[in-house]
C-alpha cells in the first residue's frame, strides 16, 4: 500500500487577525508552601479562598512613618499549605488537559522567588508528583487507547504535523529498530526508572469525559531550557565526548505558516503512556542538573519548558484507518514552565559572570513583566501599543498564547517566611496585574464530516457477525463475511429435492433439480438485486441526512460565531460608549464648576455695577440740586440788586427832594429876612429846627436823612462796628438785629416799659422796648424775635443804618395774642427760588394762604405767618427751615410779623459727604458780605414791620443773629 500523501496545505491568511471572540483573563492561582521550620515567622495568612493577606514581619517598616499595613491580595483561587498536589492539578491542569485534548492550546506556568515551591508543584517532589506527571497521565488516561501506531503522526521541522498510513509507519518503526541506537525508548515494556517510579504512581486514573473516539492520537514531548536569554533543547542526544565536553548549542526561534512561535530543530519525541513521557522528561532534568553543575550554572536562573504536543486525526468512514488528509490534523500544545526565581540580583548575591546571567534572567522576567503590564494597558484602555515580546526568548516563544489564542494560567508560589517579605510583595504585585490580561478563549475545531461513532459501530458490527457464525457452527475464522452472510440468505432458500440418481436413465430428478435450481437463481438474482437497490437507496439516504446534518451544523456553527460576534462588538461598543459617558460626565462637571465661577463673578460685576450707578444717580441729583440752588441764588441776587438799585433811585431822589426843600428853606429864611430883618430876632438854623419837628413844620414832604448825615449823629461809642450785627431796613422801614438789640438792652436797663408810638420813627424806637418783654430764656429760644424781611443793601449803609436801629429800637405794640381756639389763618411764604423737598414730612397748612412774596394783604387777612426758606447746610445738603411768626397789628395801622419758631427739615447723607456750601473761587469778603442776607441764621432772627398804605410793598427786615465775619 502506497501512503497517501496529504494535500498541500491551503496557504493561510498573510497576517492573524486579532481574535475577536470571547476572552477570558489569565487565570492566576497562590500556592503557600508550609514554613521549612515550625519557629519560622510567617508574613501571608490565608484569609479565604480567594484571598490571602500578607504582613511585613517584625521590626520591618513598610512605609517611612513606620505604618504597620496589611495588604490583602484576591487571586482565582489560592491554595493554603494544607492543599495536596491532586487538588492543585484538579483545579488548574485539568481543564488545560480537557482542552489540549480538545484540541486547544494551554500555557501553565509557576512564578515566584527561588525555594517558593515552583519546582514542587510543577513537577513534584519524590513520592509527590506535580502537575507535569499528572497531565501525562490524564492524558494517556484518556487516549490511551486511541493511540495511533508510532509513526502515523510525523512532526516536520516546520511546527506542522503529516499523517502516513500504517503500512508506512511500519516500515519507518522496523527501520529504526534496526539502527544500533534506538531513538526512542521502547515504552511500556521498559522497567520503569525506579529514580521517579514514585512521582508517576498516580492511582487517581484522572481522564477526559468526551474523548472522540473517531480520531486517534498521538503525543510528542520536548523539553528545553531557557538560560541567559538562550534556548537549549534539553532531549538533544549529543555524542558524549569526555575528555573535553562541548558545551550545549542554543536553538533560535521561528515562526511558522500559522504565526506561532517554535524551537528550531528541537527534538520532539513521540511517547506512548506515562512512563515513557516522564523519561524523557526526567532524561532532560538530569542533562540539565550535569551542564548546571559542569558549566557552573544556578539552575535557579533558568527557564524550564516542557511542551506536550498532542496530534489528532480522524478516522476514515470504515472507522478502521486514519483519514490521510493533512487538513484534518489537528495539533495542540500544552507548555509546562518552571520559571526562573523572580527574586532581585543582590538577594542571591551573584557575583561577575554569574550576576551577568542573573541580570539576563531577570531581564527577561522584567519583560514578562512589561509585556503583560503593556497587554493589560491595550485592553483596559483601548491603546495599540506596541508588546515587547521579541525582548526575551521567554516572552517571545509564548508570544502566540497572548496574541493568538488559549488558556494561559499562572500560580504564583509564596513562601510565607519573613525573609521573603519584599520579594513576595513584588510577586504579588505582578500577579495581580497579570489577572487583568485576557486571552482569546480558543475556539471548537471544526467538525470532519464523517459519522460519529464509526469506529466503534464497525467493531460492533465485526463482533456481531463472528458471535453468528459461531452459533451457526459456521465457518472457521479466516472465511470472508460475505460467505457467512451468504450462509444465512441460503437458509432462506426452498430447500433442494434429493439429489440421489437412482437410476441411470432416471430422467426425473436432475430435470427437478435443474429447475429447482433454476428458481433458486432466479430468486437469489431478485434478491440480491434487491439487496443493491437497497444498500444504494440506505447510502443516499444515509449521503442525504449527513450532508444535511453537517448543512445544519455549519449553518448553527456560523449563526453561532455571528452572533458571538455580535455581541462581542456590541460589548466593546458599550465599553467603548461607557467610557465616552464618562469622559463626558468629567467634561460636565468642569463645565458646571465653570458655569458657577462665572455666574458668581457675573452677581459681583452685576452689584458693582449697581452700586456704580447708585453712585451716579446721587451724584446725579446732588448736580440737580446744586443747579437749582444756584439758580436760586442767581434769581435772588438778581431781585436783591433790582431792588437795591430801586431803592437808591428813590434815595436820590428823596435827596434830591431833601436838597431842594432845603434850598427851598433857604431862599424862604432868605425872603423873610430880606423882607423883614428888623422885625423878628434871628432863629435857630432852620435845619436843627427841621430836625426836631420836620413834619409839623413843614407840608413838603419829610425827608429821609442821608445816610452821610447818620453817620455824624452817631457817637461813635455807641456804634456796634466792633460787634458784627447787621441792621437792615428799606427806604420805608427801620430795620435792627434782634440780638444786638437785645444785647444792648440787657446792658443799658434790665426793664422797660412799653411806649406807643404813631409815626414808623417811633414804632422803630419802641421795637427794643418791646423785645424787652422778654425774658433771656425766651429770647434765647428764639420766640420773641422780631425782624422784617428786606431787600439787602450796600455794606457801608448797613453799618450806619444798625448805628441808627441800636440807638432807635424800633417800637413795636404790644401783641394782641388772638386765642387758637378762635381758628388761625395763616400766610404761608414760599419763595419761588425754593425747591421741592424730598423729606417725607412735607409742611402744610391747611387754609393758608400761599403767597410767592411777602403780601401786606395777605397778612392783614391772617394772624400766622410761615416763610419756607432753604440753604445749602454745612454738609452740602439742602435744609428747608420753616420760620414761623405771629402777625399783629401795628398802630401805624400796618402789620408786624414776630418770629417765633423755626422748624427744620433737613435730609441727611448716611456717607457724610461733605459739600462745600459757596464755590471755592468766590470772594471770600464778597461772599461773606452776599451770604450776609441770605443767611438763613440772619432771616431766621426776624421780626417783620410793615407799614401800612406802603407804596414799595411790605418792607423787610433781617435781624441776623451774631455772626462771625471772616477776615
Ligand atoms: P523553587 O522551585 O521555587 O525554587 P522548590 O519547588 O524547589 O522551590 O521547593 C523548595 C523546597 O520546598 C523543596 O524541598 C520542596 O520539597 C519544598 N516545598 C515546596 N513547596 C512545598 C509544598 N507545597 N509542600 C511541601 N513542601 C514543599
Ligand atoms: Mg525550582
Amino acid at each position: 500500500m502506497k501512503a497517501a500523501r496529504a494535500k498541500t496545505p491551503r496557504r493561510p491568511a498573510l497576517k492573524k487577525p486579532p481574535a475577536p471572540g470571547p476572552k477570558d483573563p489569565v487565570g492566576v492561582y497562590c500556592r503557600v508552601r508550609p514554613l521549612s521550620r515550625q519557629d519560622q515567622e510567617c508574613c501571608i495568612e490565608v484569609i479565604n479562598e480567594t484571598t490571602v493577606q500578607i504582613h511585613p514581619p517584625d521590626g520591618y517598616r513598610v512605609f517611612r512613618n513606620g505604618e504597620y499595613r496589611e495588604t490583602q491580595y484576591s487571586f482565582k483561587e489560592v491554595f493554603g499549605t494544607l492543599v495536596v498536589q491532586k487538588d492543585v492539578f484538579d483545579v488548574v491542569a485539568k481543564p488545560l488537559v480537557e482542552d489540549l485534548i480538545r484540541g486547544k492550546n494551554g500555557l501553565l506556568f509557576t512564578y515566584g522567588v527561588t525555594g517558593s515551591g515552583k519546582t514542587h508543584t510543577m513537577t513534584g517532589s519524590p513520592g509527590d508528583g506535580g502537575l507535569l506527571p499528572r497531565c501525562l497521565d490524564m492524558i494517556f488516561n484518556s487516549i490511551g487507547p486511541f493511540q495511533a501506531k508510532r509513526f502515523v503522526f510525523k512532526l516536520d521541522d516546520k511546527n506542522g504535523v503529516d499523517v502516513q498510513c500504517e503500512v508506512d509507519a511500519l516500515l519507518e518503526r522496523q527501520k529504526r529498530d534496526a539502527m544500533p541506537v534506538p531513538k526512542t525508548p521502547s515504552g511500556n515494556r521498559r522497567q520503569i526508572d525506579p529514580e521517579f517510579a514514585d512521582m508517576i504512581n498516580v492511582q487517581d486514573h484522572c481522564k477526559v469525559d468526551e474523548v472522540d473516539e473517531d480520531n486517534v492520537y498521538s503525543v510528542f514531548v520536548s523539553y528545553i531550557e531557557i538560560y541567559n536569554n538562550y534556548i537549549y533543547d534539553l532531549l538533544e542526544e549529543a555524542p558524549f565526548e569526555q575528555i573535553k565536553p562541548k558545551p550545549p548549542q542554543s536553538k533560535i526561534l521561528r515562526e511558522d505558516q500559522n504565526h506561532n512561535m517554535y524551537v528550531t530543530g528541537c527534538t520532539e519525541v513521540e511517547v506512548k503512556s506515562t512512563e515513557e513521557a516522564f523519561e524523557v522528561f526526567w532524561k532532560g532534568q538530569k542533562k540539565r542538573r550535569i551542564a548546571n553543575t559542569q558549566l557552573n550554572r544556578e539552575s535557579s536562573r533558568s527557564h524550564s519548558v516542557f511542551i506536550i504536543k498532542l496530534a489528532q486525526a480522524p478516522l476514515d468512514a470504515d472507522g478502521d484507518n486514519v483519514l490521510q488528509e493533512k487538513e484534518q490534523i489537528t495539533l495542540s500544545q500544552l507548555s509546562l514552565v518552571d520559571l526562573a526565581g523572580s527574586e532581585r540580583t543582590n538577594r542571591t548575591k551573584a557575583e561577575g559572570n554569574r550576576l551577568r546571567e542573573a541580570g539576563n534572567i531577570n531581564q527577561s522576567l522584567m519583560t514578562l513583566r512589561t509585556c503583560i503590564e503593556v497587554l493589560r494597558e491595550n485592553q483596559m484602555y483601548g491603546t495599540n501599543k506596541m508588546v515587547p515580546y521579541r525582548d526575551s526568548k521567554l516572552t517571545h516563544l509564548f508570544k502566540n498564547y497572548f496574541d493568538g489564542e488559549g488558556k494561559v494560567r499562572m500560580i504564583v508560589c509564596v513562601n510565607p517566611k519573613a525573609e521573603d517579605y519584599e520579594e513576595s510583595l513584588q510577586v504579588m504585585r505582578f500577579a495581580e496585574m497579570t489577572q487583568e490580561v485576557e486571552v482569546a478563549r480558543p475556539v471548537d475545531r471544526p467538525l470532519c464530516g464523517l459519522t460519529p461513532g464509526r469506529r466503534f459501530r464497525n467493531q460492533a458490527f465485526r463482533e456481531e457477525l463472528a458471535r453468528k457464525l459461531e452459533m451457526r457452527g459456521g465457518p472457521i475464522n479466516g472465511e470472508t463475511e460475505e460467505q457467512s452472510a451468504s450462509e444465512i440468505f441460503l437458509q432462506n432458500f426452498p430447500p433442494l429435492p434429493s439429489c440421489e440418481l437412482l437410476d441411470a436413465n432416471d430422467d426425473q430428478t436432475l430435470p427437478k433439480l435443474i429447475e429447482i435450481l433454476e428458481k433458486r437463481h432466479k430468486l437469489r438474482q431478485m434478491l440480491s438485486d434487491e439487496f443493491a437497490k437497497n444498500v444504494l437507496a440506505f447510502k443516499t439516504t444515509l449521503q442525504e441526512f449527513d450532508s444535511s446534518v453537517t448543512s445544519k451544523e455549519n449553518y448553527i456553527q456560523g449563526k453561532l460565531s455571528e452572533k458571538e460576534k455580535t455581541i462581542a462588538g456590541q460589548k466593546m461598543e458599550l465599553e467603548r460608549l461607557e467610557k465616552k459617558i464618562k469622559t463626558l460626565e468629567y467634561k460636565i462637571e468642569i463645565l458646571e464648576k465653570t458655569a458657577t465661577i462665572y455666574e458668581e463673578d457675573k452677581r459681583n460685576l452685576q452689584q458693582e455695577l449697581e452700586s456704580k450707578s447708585q453712585k451716579l444717580q446721587r451724584q446725579a441729583s446732588d448736580k440737580r440740586r446744586l443747579e437749582a440752588r444756584l439758580q436760586g441764588m442767581v434769581a435772588e441776587t438778581t431781585m436783591k440788586w433790582e431792588k437795591e438799585c430801586e431803592r437808591r433811585v428813590a434815595a436820590k431822589q428823596l435827596e434830591m427832594q431833601n436838597k431842594l426843600w432845603v434850598k427851598d428853606e433857604k431862599l424862604k429864611q432868605l425872603k423873610a429876612i430880606v423882607t423883614e430883618p428888623k422885625n423878628e430876632k434871628p432863629e435857630r438854623p432852620s435845619r436843627e429846627r427841621d430836625r426836631e419837628k420836620p413834619v409839623q413844620r413843614s407840608v413838603s414832604p419829610s425827608p429821609v436823612p442821608p445816610s452821610s448825615n447818620l453817620i455824624t449823629q452817631v457817637p461813635s461809642s455807641q456804634r456796634l462796628v466792633s460787634n458784627p450785627q447787621v441792621h437792615r431796613r428799606s427806604n420805608s422801614c427801620s430795620s435792627i438785629s434782634v440780638a444786638s438789640c437785645v444785647m444792648e438792652w440787657e446792658q443799658k436797663t434790665p426793664s422797660h416799659k412799653h411806649t406807643g408810638g404813631t409815626s414808623n420813627a417811633r414804632s422803630r424806637q419802641q421795637e427794643p422796648e418791646q423785645s424787652r418783654d422778654y425774658n433771656a430764656s425766651d429770647r434765647r429760644r428764639g420766640m420773641c424775635w422780631t425782624g422784617v424781611i428786606e431787600v439787602p443793601r450796600r455794606r457801608d449803609e448797613l453799618e450806619i443804618e444798625e448805628d441808627q436801629c441800636c440807638r432807635n429800637a424800633p417800637p413795636v405794640r404790644l401783641r394782641h395774642r388772638r386765642s387758637r381756639s378762635a381758628g388761625e389763618r395763616w400766610v404761608d411764604h414760599k419763595p419761588p427760588s425754593n425747591l421741592p423737598t424730598d423729606t417725607v414730612m412735607q409742611p402744610h397748612v391747611p387754609h393758608a394762604i400761599t403767597v410767592a412774596a411777602a403780601s401786606e394783604k395777605a397778612l392783614a387777612k391772617c394772624d400766622k405767618y410761615m416763610l419756607t426758606h432753604q440753604e445749602l447746610a454745612s454738609d452740602g445738603e439742602i435744609e428747608t427751615k420753616l420760620i414761623k411768626g405771629d402777625v399783629f397789628k401795628t398802630r401805624g395801622g400796618g402789620q408786624a410779623v414776630q418770629f417765633t419758631e423755626i422748624e427744620t427739615l433737613k435730609q441727611e447723607s448716611p456717607t457724610g459727604r461733605k459739600r462745600r456750601s459757596s464755590p471755592s473761587n468766590a470772594d471770600p469778603l464778597e461772599d461773606a458780605a452776599d451770604s450776609e442776607w441770605t443767611d438763613v441764621e440772619t432771616r431766621c432772627s426776624v421780626a417783620v414791620e410793615m407799614r401800612a398804605g406802603s407804596a414799595l410793598g411790605p418792607g423787610y427786615q433781617h435781624h441776623a443773629q451774631p455772626k462771625r465775619r471772616k477776615p
